[in-house]
């Protein structure tokens, strides 16, 4: 059994898949060529933007969307500590400082009431919260909410608190591209949007690719000139330091046929997710809690994660479906606060609690869209064996 089975879909478009390909093989555009526009406009529509950046991966939307707020040292931001590192390397590369928020336990997204308590306490220069051992000197700028496992953080109440505090918002959506929160679309929750096509996410390509939303047309102008080097409208003067972030034109022509099925594929997930959930009630493992999804939240699905009682049982759980031929995986084991890379940050094991105990006891079994019923039974029946 596969973790994420990429060819079942690609036996769907391969056609479509083909004849894109050729057609750019053709025109020999390779760089810009007309399906990277093409595709911006397509999903600036189907995310609701006024603008869509096409960019070179996830952490470059990332990276483009901080420059753009011209991010550097003694900035803070706020941050999830439950999350792919690059939702926080981008910040330190930049010069700036991640300040971690922790997480809500039924979503695995950052925590509203605790995000506002960091606010506060990084600007009273209080210890009411855990800070960054650098806190006195930072300015509090901007927040970057993740959309965890497909399901959005709640930005009614982050956006109430970023505009209390004149923040702005990022929603890091490199899992969520396709999911709802209150009948609006993931990618248009926040100021810029991030997503990513690393082939795995819901939305992948067949390489590295990613992009940036946004209504502004300000920053949408900023972000289009820092992914070609700070160009400008005179080619020979660049107006500002830019990095190389274009998306290849080939793996827009990919993702064009991808997204021909995507609604559909969406909908796969839904089912699949709820038949986890169904057979687990089903076979009454109440040891292990299944995903919760909020009302009036669609989620996409990028993972389906499960928490056992605790590490020692999510290791024997992980060890008999190994032992049965099924894949599973942990994101993510290790909370960024306590990673070696952010050490000279100097949070300590305790600093956010919810984050620590999720690490240890999330794990996540395979999900995509054309996993069958029977391969669930499967799974789900070596579970409650155990
Ligand atoms: C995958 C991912 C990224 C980075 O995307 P890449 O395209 O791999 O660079 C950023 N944030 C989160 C939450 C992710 O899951």
């Amino acid at each position: 059994m596969l973790f994420i089975d990429l060819a079942a879909q690609q036996v769907i478009i391969k056609e479509k898949i083909d004849a894109n390909i050729q057609a750019v093989l053709s025109h020999g555009k390779y760089i810009m060529g007309p399906e990277v526009a093409r595709l911006e406009t397509k999903l600036a529509d189907f995310c609701g933007t006024q603008h869509a950046v096409a960019c070179a991966s996830g952490t470059d939307a990332l990276l483009i969307a901080l420059m753009t707020y011209d991010v550097g040292p003694g900035d803070a931001i706020f941050t999830t500590p439950f999350t792919f590192i690059a939702t926080a390397e981008t910040i330190s590369l930049l010069g700036a400082t991640p300040v971690f928020v922790d997480i809500d336990p039924n979503t695995f997204n950052i925590d509203p009431d605790h995000l506002d308590q960091a606010i506060t306490a990084l600007i009273n220069c209080s210890s009411d919260y855990p800070r960054p051992a650098s806190a006195v000197r930072l300015t509090p700028k901007g927040i970057i909410a993740v959309d965890l496992y497909g399901l959005p953080a709640d930005y009614d109440r982050i956006n109430a608190i970023a505009a209390q505090n004149n923040l702005w918002i990022i929603e890091d959506a490199a899992q969520s591209f396709g999911a709802k929160y209150k009948n609006r679309p993931a990618c248009s929750l926040a100021h810029i949007g991030c997503t990513s096509f690393f082939p795995a996410k819901p939305l992948g390509c067949y390489g590295d690719g990613g992009m940036c939303f946004t209504d502004d047309d300000a920053l949408a102008e900023t972000m289009q000139s820092i992914r070609g080097h700070g160009t400008s409208n005179n080619k020979y003067d660049n107006a500002r330091i830019g990095i190389n972030g274009r998306l290849d034109t080939i793996q827009a022509a990919i993702l064009d046929a991808k997204l021909d099925i995507f609604s559909r594929e969406i909908e796969l997930r839904s089912q699949v997710a709820l038949r986890y959930t169904n057979l687990m009630k089903e076979q009454q493992i109440y040891s292990i809690q299944t995903p919760r999804v909020p009302d009036g939240y669609l989620s996409v699905w990028a993972h389906y994660s499960l928490l056992a009682k605790d590490q020692r049982h999510r290791t024997s759980l992980q060890v008999g479906l190994k032992n049965a031929d099924i894949p599973t995986a942990i994101y993510y084991p290790k909370p960024l606060h306590l990673q070696t890379a952010f050490k000279s940050l100097g949070y300590k094991i305790g600093d956010f609690p919810v984050s620590e105990d999720c690490a240890q006891r999330i794990f996540s079994l395979p999900m995509y869209p054309y996993l069958t019923e029977p391969d669930q039974q499967k799974i789900v029946k070596v579970i409650g064996d155990m």
